[in-house]
């Protein structure tokens, strides 16, 4: 496979959309890999679906002309009501995939995402699940809300909610599993705790312990992660190591675009920040 792209937590910033696009044609990459948080920030339901049928169909539609492979998945923040316009418009483009709870493979490669974090202190839980049956809930921001088809659920009580739900321990047992995991790649939203990719402004670090046990233990070849826009420039640590597994949590930077270009036969990596043209 040759050169590929990752970014994550673009939260509908157009240009920075059209960048990733304009380099991967510059660098004739094969694939571009989005890691999640695709839609603006708001949540505002008409304005994530206009976001998917004005912006994100078209710009897949350049990927196919241009004969580059899109693996994207949804992630906390993209309104889950809006999963079945998200799956129809991927559906339309033969080069571009929704990796959310799949194994898609790229050459040799199988690209196995999900798009479920471990519990925050944020409203809307839609993503949201205990890290595994020991849990210690957060301090919540308030009542827990699910989106639903034009509105929002509301859940009373979110423990007991949450409870009733697979956690992310039991999720990632439940994800296809690679033929062989020395040349697959995880695509997960939330990073692992542990390798100083889950670190916040303030310094809490938030990561699943439940992924790092996972990652440990299946030993892909490389982990791709996200949510935590701050961790690298708060941890100095983008790249970590889990025995044989390399991790990456490029971040997400209000000043620019932070993209990882990637080899996976000589797996080098590196991260670069574009600036806003
Ligand atoms: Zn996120």
């Amino acid at each position: 496979m040759g050169t590929f792209l990752f970014v994550t937590d673009l939260h509908g910033s157009r240009w920075k959309y059209e960048r990733t696009l304009g380099l991967a044609e510059e660098l004739r990459a094969e694939l571009v890999v989005n890691g999640g948080d695709m839609f603006p920030h708001g949540r505002l339901h008409e304005e994530q679906a206009r976001f998917l049928r004005d912006f994100l169909d078209p710009l897949f539609a350049r990927y196919q002309a241009a004969g580059i492979r899109h693996l994207g998945l949804t992630a906390n923040d993209d309104l889950r009501a809006h999963d079945p316009l998200f799956e129809s418009v991927c559906g339309k483009y033969p080069l571009v995939g929704n990796l959310a709870g799949r194994c898609i493979a790229v050459g040799p490669h199988e690209f196995i995402g999900m798009n479920l974090v471990t519990d925050f202190p944020f409203r809307l839980k839609d993503r949201a699940r205990m890290d595994a049956r020991d849990f210690r809930f957060p301090p919540q921001s308030g009542r827990g809300i699910l989106s639903i088809p034009g509105g929002w659920e509301e859940i009373p009580d979110w423990p007991a909610y949450a409870g009733t739900l697979p956690t992310i321990e039991e999720e990632l047992t439940r994800l296809p599993e690679p033929r062989d995991p020395a040349r697959a790649v995880y695509v997960l939203h939330g990073p692992p705790s542990g390798l100083g990719l889950d670190v916040c402004r303030g310094g809490a670090a938030v990561g699943s312990p439940a992924t790092l046990a996972f990652l440990e233990k299946r030993q892909p070849l490389l982990s791709l992660h996200g949510h935590i826009h701050e961790s690298p420039e708060v941890s100095g640590a983008w790249k970590a190591t889990i025995g044989r597994t390399v991790c990456i949590q490029p971040g997400q930077s209000a000043d620019g675009l932070a993209v990882v270009v990637g080899h996976l036969e000589t797996m080098t990596f590196e991260r670069r920040i574009l600036a806003d043209p």
